[in-house]
């Protein structure tokens, strides 16, 4: 069996609100399973492997992104064919906005993405900050945490991750979250996002797989532990 491999990008810069926690569920999911898996940590001036199965980018803060805004523009392409080809990929929060066309921030003006996501994000001066709570046709009901300035449109036809049932998600109007493109998820909530919602996670899991061109059958796990986080978060103010 060859190893999955998780690209993380970014770690030093976009991990934060516990979004390393998305590594640690989606590495002990495959580790309960028996299958074989690797990270790459990949930061600024380093290539994307060609031998990406899934990549990850979590949130950081405005500074940080504009670093990171100006060298993910030098590996736009290489994302935009692996997530055209079937690659897994998660965007939390400032990594999601910056995988869409640009994020004005408040203190940096224009950061550019690649342009992968339909969206649009501009700083507004009230953070969206809390719980959150998300109705997924594809996933049922998902759990997080958000804290963002930005506010996300989208800019042409997409697949909203899912409708807020609390919190704000995209922005403070629509009451849409996230977006769904292919293989690849982006979305708002942190908290962090995998561990506790694991149909998302096992659905990353699976899609890498066949990126690697394996066949390899997920078997259920029990998510006792899953379950009782879920229904705790989700009565919380
Ligand atoms: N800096 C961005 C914003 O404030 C993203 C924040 C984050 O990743 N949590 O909207």
């Amino acid at each position: 069996m060859k190893p999955i491999k998780i690209v993380h990008l970014y770690p030093e810069r976009m991990s934060i609100y516990g979004d390393y926690g998305n590594i640690i569920a989606l590495r002990q999911r495959m580790d309960w399973r028996g299958i074989k898996n690797s990270v790459e940590n990949i930061e600024v001036g380093s290539k994307i492997p060609v031998d990406a199965d899934l990549i990850f980018i979590g949130g950081g803060q405005d500074k940080g992104q504009v670093i990171v805004s100006e060298d993910l523009a030098l590996k736009a392409e290489p994302i935009k064919q692996f997530v055209e080809s079937g690659g897994a990929l998660l965007a939390v929060c400032g990594g999601y906005q910056l995988l869409g066309e640009y994020f004005i921030s408040n203190d940096y003006g224009q950061l550019k993405g690649i342009g992968l996501f339909n969206v649009v994000s501009k700083a507004t001066n009230d953070r969206m900050i809390g719980n959150i709570v998300v109705q997924s046709d594809r996933f049922g009901r998902l759990i997080g945490f958000e804290n963002h300035s930005g506010s996300t449109e989208y800019i042409g036809p997409a697949q909203p991750l899912g409708r807020v049932l609390k919190g704000f998600g995209n922005n403070p109007t629509d009451k849409l979250e996230g977006i769904i493109y292919k293989n690849a998820i982006g979305t708002y909530l942190h908290g962090s996002f995998l561990p506790k919602n694991p149909k998302v996670c096992d659905w990353l899991i699976a899609k890498a797989i066949a990126k690697s061109g394996q066949s390899i059958k997920l078997k259920p796990l029990s998510d006792s532990l899953e379950k009782r986080a879920r229904s705790s978060s989700i009565g919380r103010p």
